[in-house]
This record gives structure tokens, sequence and C-alpha cells, in this order.
């Protein structure tokens, strides 16, 4: 593989310019360390109008032709940079200048959400011939770009500025597909020949990450054991075939985490820094977030925090039916942060009154807590039901807030179970996606809080010396891109 590679990321979330989960973050991230190691990474987002304030916008080029089917659609280009990295955005007021970037304010998906992200993709890689960008690797990302490999094999595969590129398509929830009416399909100019159950044929709808899966040269998603997971049919929503295909080709590469905002050793929104040599100014994040939070001004009951979008995945629905037994039976209090499902809201909200001094809770959105929470408790809660990678846990690790999790995906991945024999590992997992469960996990964490104080404490030295840098995560993608690369030449040959 060349020592200098040139790379077209290609994606619809990127912090810090728009963002509806995960992928906005691994997007925000990954380019700057690739670019750190030597690399020219481009990227391209659409030009959303309505999400946030982008400062130092130029105009690049305008307007730009892009076919889609027998349709010529114009849009224009602008660009900026920041940390070396070029931003492209492209801009199409009929399709981006929107209320949000997939949903209308009564959060109803908009109807022509296939033709604005295959517009999007076919237009991004327009721009790469354009500019006369010859890109070693096309890296696309989740439904919304993962046309991008098949629009590379089908029309540019004799392109003198593409033909070269070989293609990754990361996923970072299969739960999302993007499977719309096949009316849509004759825009995206794909070929009625490859309208076939193996590529983007989906029960007589189009499948884009089906159809990306196909053609990419290699997939990948955000933990070695989400993509374990995702090759069986209790996890895959209908796709392990597709990927058990890939073989070798579909691998995990766990996100790294952005440590210049979560260490509590530079962390500006907390009420006191800690390091893993000196914890002094734990206990006094802990005092300051049981004042904030109502709690008991109790420095030796430990807290438990939750963050978390209050959603079926997240297994906080398992967690309302022990969480009341647990408060009653063992000495803890408990910290909860969240948005989402009114119900969880409604029950979540609702406990402070009911268990003053005991539970805290605060639903809404509000990052400064965040960090108050991984800062100030003692253990973090995740009961997922499924969790393609997870951030909170990464996060909470650094925090020395010893993560309780489902051992799923990248929660599996990133925490090590205690071993009470060693006193070793780094948290609690459990299997089983029960209450039951949940219930003597948190008894098994507590328990060890009060019973044995020197195997916690060596866990939470453990817990902060974990290295979760985009440096290594990085690194694992330019191995991948490796991979691509050696499959683009045998298919080629
Ligand atoms: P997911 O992407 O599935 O929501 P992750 O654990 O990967 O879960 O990432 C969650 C991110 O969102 C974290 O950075 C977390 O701090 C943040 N977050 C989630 N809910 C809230 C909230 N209510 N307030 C502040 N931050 C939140």
């Amino acid at each position: 593989m060349k020592s200098k590679l040139k790379i077209a990321m290609i994606s619809s979330e990127c912090v810090p310019f728009a963002k509806s989960g995960g992928l906005a973050d691994v997007v925000g991230a990954l380019p700057k360390a690739l670019q750190a190691l030597g690399h020219k990474v481009i990227v391209i987002l659409p030009g959303y109008t309505h999400n946030g304030h982008v400062n130092n916008l130029r105009p690049f080029l305008s307007p730009m032709g892009v076919w889609m089917g027998d349709i010529e659609e114009w849009c224009a280009v602008q660009t900026t940079e920041r940390d070396g990295v070029t931003f492209y955005f492209i801009q199409s007021d009929k399709y981006f200048d929107r209320y949000a970037l997939y949903h209308d304010a009564d959060f109803n998906d908009y109807q022509d959400n296939p033709r604005r992200f295959g517009f999007f993709t076919r237009a991004a890689l327009q721009l790469c011939r354009d500019i006369g960008f010859a890109p070693d690797i096309v890296h696309a990302h989740d439904w919304q770009t993962a046309l991008a490999p098949a629009y590379l094999k089908i029309w540019h595969w004799d392109d003198p500025v593409l033909n070269e590129a070989a293609s990754v398509l990361t996923i970072h929830n299969i739960a999302y597909q993007g499977v719309y009416n096949a009316a849509h399909y004759g825009y995206l100019g794909l070929q009625w020949s490859n309208f076939t159950p193996d590529k983007f044929e989906d029960h007589g709808q189009v499948n884009f990450l089906k159809g990306g899966i196909y053609y990419a040269d290699l997939v990948n998603t955000v933990s070695p054991t989400y993509a374990q997971e995702t090759r069986t049919s209790a996890f895959a929503h209908g796709l392990a075939p597709y990927l058990n295909k890939k073989g070798d080709d579909y691998i995990g590469i766990i996100n790294g985490v952005d440590y210049d905002h979560w260490d509590p050793s530079v962390d500006n929104l907390i009420p006191a820094r800690f390091s893993r040599r000196s914890l002094a100014g734990k206990a006094a994040c802990k005092r300051e977030l049981q004042r904030r939070l109502l709690l008991d001004d109790e420095p030796d009951v430990p807290i438990i925090g939750i963050i978390s979008r209050l959603v079926h995945q997240k297994g906080l629905d398992l967690l309302a039916q022990v969480i009341e037994p647990i408060v009653h039976n063992m000495h803890v209090q408990f910290a909860i942060l969240g948005s989402g499902d009114k119900g969880l809201e409604w029950y979540y909200g609702g406990l402070p009154a009911r268990y003053p001094g005991e539970i805290g809770s605060f639903i809404g959105y509000n990052n400064e807590l965040a960090h108050w929470i991984e800062a100030g408790c003692d253990f973090f809660l995740m009961p997922s039901l499924f969790e393609p990678c997870g951030l909170n846990q990464i996060y909470s690790l650094r925090y020395g807030t010893l993560p309780i999790v489902r051992a799923t995906g990248g929660l599996e991945d990133t925490v090590q179970q205690y071993d009470e024999a060693t006193g070793t590992g780094t948290g609690f997992k459990f299997w089983e996606p029960s209450a039951h469960a949940v219930y003597h996990t948190v008894g098994w964490a507590v328990s060890t809080y009060y019973d044995r104080r020197h195997h916690l404490k060596e866990m939470v030295r453990s817990a902060m010396g974990q290295n979760f840098s985009w440096k290594r995560s990085a690194q694992r993608y330019l191995e991948a891109y490796s991979q691509a690369t050696v499959n683009k030449i045998l298919t080629l040959g």
C-alpha cells in the first residue's frame, strides 16, 4: 500500500457541523487522526442550512451538475479547513434546506430521503472528479452514503480519476438500513439489472445498506463483538446472510474517544480535576453532584450514574422493573440523565419525588451534567440490549467510574470482567437480558464497594489507565484500507 493515502470520506454527519448520533463523532475524529498519521483526507458532507452555523465557509464550485437517472440536478459546493482536513459541503436548497437532518418537526422521515442521500452520494463522487482528487480509498458511512461503493463499481470503473479507488463501508447501527419504495430506484441510476435480492432488492423495496454491503471492498462495524453478533439473525435485522457472504471482509473496529474533552485531568466542565495519581478531586465532584441532584450528602454511599437516550435499545425498561427494589434493599444512590421515550421520561423523571435523597434525575439533554455524572459517580450502568460500540462506558473508565454493563457489542469489548479471586478487571458484566440480571449485577458491584474496598481501588486505577484513543483506531482503519485495496485489485484482475 502507498505510504501516503488519499482518502475521501463521505458522510451525512460530522461533528461539529451536523450531528444526530455517534456517526458524527467518528467522522469528526477519524479524519483528524488519519491526517496526523500522514495521510490526506477530504470529508464531503451535505450543506444543511438549518443545522448550526459554520464559520469561514468559502464558495468553491458553482454550479455542479450531477446526473441522477436521466435527470441532471444542480448544486453548489462550499469548503473550509480544520486541523489540516479539507471539508466540502454539497449545497442544494431543494434537498438540504430542512428543519432537521432526516425528519420533520413531528419526527416523520422526509419522504424524499432516498433521493436526498442518493443525490448527495453521487454529487460527492462527481466532486472528486471535478477537482481531480483521485482517492485511494472512498470511505462511506451507514445507509445514507452506502451507495458510494455501488456507484464506483457500476459507473466509475473506467473513470480516470476514480477507477483506482477501493471502497470501505462502515455500519454504525444496523437497525437503520434505508429501505424505501422501489419507485425511487430509477432516480438513483443504479440500473434495473442490479435490482436483485443479492444486491438492492429487499421484499420489493430498495435497501441502500444491503446494496452497499454487496459492492464495498470491505465492510466494518464499530466493535468486534457487534461484528460477530450481526452475523446472526438475532441482531442483523435481515442482513446476516449478506454479511456472512463477505467472509473475512466484514470486520469490527472499536471507535476511539476524544480525550481532549473526556478526561478528568483536563475537563473544564467538572467541579474539580483529578487523575489516576491524584483522586482527591473525584471526591469533590461526588459532593457537588450530590448537591446538584439533591442527593443525600453521604461521601461513602456509592452513586450509580446513567446517561442515555431513553429508548428500548438501552435496556432502561429492564432497570425500571428493579430500580425500586435496588433502592429499598441496597444502600445506593442514582444519578440519571436522559431523554427520549415519553413513558420512560415520565417514570425516571418522577423517581426523585418518590425517593428523595436517593434518586436524582434530569430529563433532557445536558452536556455539562453528563460530565458531572461521569466524574462524580462510583459506577455507571448500561444494561443495553444491543450496543454497536457505546461511548459512555469508555468515558466512565477514564473517570474511574466503573461500568456495570450487559456484555453485548462494544460493551463486551471495552469492559474487563471483575474477578473476585484476584481483584482484576475494570467493571461488572452480565449476559442475560433480564431485570433479574440487572438487579444481581448491581448488587455485586455494590457489595464490592462496601466489602472489597482494596479490589475496588485497584479496579479504578486499572480502568483509568485504559486507552481508547483515536490514534489506535485510526491504525486499524489503515489496515482495513489496505485489505480493501487488495480486494479491489483482485476484483479488477
Ligand atoms: P448512542 O450513540 O447510542 O446514543 P453512546 O454511548 O455511543 O450511545 O453515545 C452517547 C453520547 O451521547 C455520549 O456522548 C453521551 O454523553 C451523550 N448523551 C446521551 N444522552 C444525553 C443527555 N441526555 N444529555 C447529555 N448527553 C447525552
